[in-house]
């Protein structure tokens, strides 16, 4: 009489797109689980969105605020990263579709590739007003807010130099906010004049709405940083 003998299981191959706070986590909670990873994504470090801004304004470089994905979870032998940029998913045959050509199979996927910002039908409006998502979004305004330093230091008629260093902030969530605050707080060495103060509309929308996202200090805080 013989026995059945099972086979070695295959185990459970999960995929997960994007490398963000979401696909992180996810790969983070799978720790321990009998499982095998993928993690995807497009640029090889994960990015600390929040302090965007402080990039934006020149207050943290950029590598303060973007690790390699591959050092995050080195401690992981059981998690492939992968850089690379996904481009469909074929779910019938439970693949993921690769921009060089190749396919990942999957048990399980995790789609976790983030938003971007929207013009609301305006696309016309990106040119004047870049988003604030990514490294190079952040060093794109860096650089814009630098020049019009520069320019406005430079610039010895007071109407051109008070344009130069008049900054419009749309969004006036925690972003908006912070980003009014850093940018009202830098001094420029316009012959020892001080940067135009934050507009006095945001000021209004600090008050209104951010009492619940930031908190009643935080919020006073930010009013008074734009004072
Ligand atoms: C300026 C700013 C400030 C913020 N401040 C706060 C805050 O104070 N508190 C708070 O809680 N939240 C804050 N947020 C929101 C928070 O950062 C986001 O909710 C969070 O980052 C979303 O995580 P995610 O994983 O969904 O997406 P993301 O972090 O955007 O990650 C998506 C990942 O997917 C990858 N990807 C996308 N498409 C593909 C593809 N086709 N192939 C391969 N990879 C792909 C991207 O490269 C990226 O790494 C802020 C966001 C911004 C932009």
């Amino acid at each position: 009489m013989t026995t059945e003998q099972p086979g070695p299981t295959k185990p459970h191959r999960v995929v997960i797109v994007g490398a963000g706070f979401g696909g992180l986590e996810a790969t983070f909670r799978l720790a321990g689980a009998p499982v095998q990873i993928t993690l995807v994504d497009r640029r090889n470090h994960h990015l600390f969105q929040p302090l965007l801004y402080q990039v934006a304004t020149a207050s943290l470089a950029t590598s303060e605020i973007a690790w390699p994905i591959r050092y995050l979870l080195r401690d992981r032998p059981e998690v492939t990263t992968l850089f690379a940029t996904v481009t469909g998913v074929d779910a019938q045959g439970k693949r993921v579709l690769l921009d060089d050509g190749d396919a990942l199979s999957y048990d399980t996927l995790v789609l976790a590739t983030g938003v971007r910002h929207a013009y609301f039908g305006h696309d016309e409006w990106e040119p004047f007003a870049p988003g604030l998502k990514t490294l190079e979004d952040a060093t794109t305004l860096r650089r814009r807010i630098l020049v019009a330093f520069e320019r406005a230091e430079r610039e010895n008629d007071p109407q051109r130099r008070a344009a130069l260093l008049t900054f419009v902030i749309v969004g006036a969530g925690p972003t908006g906010v912070e980003l009014a605050g850093t940018i009202a707080e830098s001094r420029v060495g316009t012959g020892g004049h001080r940067m135009q103060r934050g507009p006095r509309c945001l000021r209004r929308q600090t008050a209104r709405h951010h009492d619940h996202h930031l908190g009643r200090r935080r919020a006073r805080l930010a009013c008074r940083r734009m004072a």
